[in-house]
């Protein structure tokens, strides 16, 4: 299926659709793009704040429990955007449709809070553009084969949007959010963080694994095997934005291109465990199934036995001590270290060159923050450390790998 270049998804976050005011500005700008000849496919996240209240209110509850009714809970936040949206748009005289992934048929495994699109019916949606009628289709959710509502994880309406592409044989996708592009660090924490024009799905799928929100990993993977090309941009501003592309397309590659953190970082350390492989390979065998994406892992001997200790982000916390309450022998300890970060850098530039390790390591010594954890790969390294020194880690790195404008760097150091 190939749809017609003029047919292009777009996707809207939730700060974008935050108020009704800025679903009515979504409208707007929607009018214009239906004026200058294209026809929009939505989808939309819930509005800003509205799945964290949603989660909040199941942990409450049960922090631990997971399963069928927790995703229909997250997922409906959702429903009220796309339907307001749906709204404010016929009210300018646009026909428009909200879509749950019911109706779409956003068919998905059954890991719940995890879950992985299988299958859309793109002809629905075709369909609707052909009789001229906007589809505005909620993101983050699906269906599994029992017909229960699944959701993909957060973030997941990136996801949801890219799939929607690939089903419609569309070449790129529209993610517009509140900032205006993928920048060498997270703007918010580094302040002069420079603005990125393209980036490779290579080093996208690192920062978005290492933690850097602005885009979901799934969504950039799914890009990456269709070859859709991701144009983030602005909602609030019209102009371009980064776009994530094959890693050929990219000219520059700095040494490194970006920092990345992430204050969600929780490490298990679980004293003392059973010696040998197996117990390694069943225990992460045994998480991977639950949808649990373990990070770092070091393994020591304490004298007192074998210490392991493995890093997840927050979300994943309660599926973990679900799976270890299951699965551990008795008398193996869990500990948990809360309040950790962590902090990485990524470049596909890399690859060809000594020392970047070293000088990582040196800005962090330099700042006196303790390692906990490390790991790195050919176009990454990454260290867990106290969430209360990311801001620092962030910024002394930006500055020492020329990450940010020399301007901001200055005024914040000063
Ligand atoms: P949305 O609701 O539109 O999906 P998100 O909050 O999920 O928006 O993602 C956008 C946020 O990602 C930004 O507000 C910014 O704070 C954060 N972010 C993290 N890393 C980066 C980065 N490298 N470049 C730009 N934004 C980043
Ligand atoms: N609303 C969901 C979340 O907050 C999905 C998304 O925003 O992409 O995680
Ligand atoms: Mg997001």
């Amino acid at each position: 299926m190939t749809a017609p270049s003029t047919i292009v998804v777009k996707k809207y976050g939730g700060t974008s659709v935050g108020s009704l005011e800025r679903i009515e500005n979504v409208a707007a700008r929607l009018a214009e793009d239906l004026a200058r000849g294209e026809m929009p496919i939505v989808v939309a996240s819930a509005m800003s704040g509205e799945t964290n209240r949603l989660v909040a209110m199941a942990e409450y509850i049960d922090p631990d429990y997971r399963g069928v009714a927790y995703d229909m809970l997250v997922a409906s936040g959702e429903q009220v955007s796309i339907a307001l949206l749906a709204i404010a748009l016929q009210k300018r005289g646009i026909a428009a449709q909200p879509l749950l992934a019911y109706q779409l048929g956003i068919q998905t495994d059954n890991v719940y809070s995890k879950a992985r699109i299988l299958k859309i019916e793109g002809e629905r949606l075709l369909d609707l553009c052909r009789r001229g009628i906007v589809p505005v289709v909620a993101g983050f959710q699906g269906i599994d084969e029992e017909e229960n509502i699944t959701t993909l994880g957060r973030g997941g309406s990136d996801t949801t949007a890219v799939a929607l592409a690939a089903a419609i044989g569309a070449r790129q996708c529209e993610i517009y959010t509140d900032v205006p592009a993928v920048c060498t660090a997270d703007p918010r924490l580094v302040p002069g963080a420079k603005e990125l024009t393209r980036v490779s799905f290579e080093e996208m799928m690192e920062m978005a694994a290492l933690g850097s929100k602005v885009l979901h990993i799934r969504c950039v993977e799914l890009a990456a095997k269709y070859g859709i090309r991701i144009h983030l941009r602005s909602t609030f501003e019209a102009r371009e934005g980064t776009w994530i592309v094959p890693e050929g397309e990219v000219m520059e590659n700095p040494l490194v291109t970006a920092v990345t953190h992430d204050a969600n970082t929780f490490v298990f350390v679980l004293h003392p465990v059973p010696a040998g492989t197996d117990f390694l390979a069943n225990l992460f065998d045994r998480l991977a199934t639950r949808g649990v994406v373990v990070d770092i892992i070091t393994q020591s001997d304490t004298g007192g036995g074998q210490r392991l200790a493995f890093s997840v982000t927050k979300e994943d916390v309660a599926l973990t001590r679900q799976t270890l309450k299951e699965f551990l022998p008795p008398g193996v300890d869990v500990e948990t270290m809360e309040g950790m970060g962590k902090i990485s850098i990524v470049g596909v530039g890399m690859r060809n060159n000594f020392g970047v390790a070293a000088r990582f390591f040196r800005v962090l010594a330099d700042a006196k923050i303790p390692v906990q954890l490390v790991t790195t790969s050919e176009i990454k390294i990454s260290a867990v450390i106290s969430s209360e020194f990311l801001s620092t880690a962030a910024g002394q790195l930006a500055d020492s790998f020329e990450l940010r404008t020399a301007d901001a760097g200055a005024s914040n150091r000063g």
